[in-house]
């Protein structure tokens, strides 16, 4: 079992996702809230934004290196 970890951000309980195969990550911890200031706030390139769909970064930790905290390239539907 993982620990519970709470976003810094938005305080959410972050959540376990698996990575897919091929990005070599294990389990890791995300936050899932479309609210998160952090989501909201992310300053990746946004690229291929249309009216639909966003791309953004996700506040997440990686379990098996101590927790440390790196961003999750994600998109969202509205
Ligand atoms: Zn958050």
């Amino acid at each position: 079992m993982l620990e519970d970890r709470y976003c810094p951000h938005c305080q959410a309980k972050l959540q376990s996702w698996i990575g897919p195969p091929e990005s070599g990550w294990g389990e890791i911890l995300v936050c899932n809230n479309n609210e998160c200031t952090f989501f909201r706030n992310s300053n990746c390139d946004i690229r291929n934004k249309d009216e639909d769909n966003s791309l953004g970064c996700r506040y997440a930790e990686d379990p098996d290196n101590g927790y440390q905290s790196f961003n999750l390239l994600a998109w969202y539907k509205f």
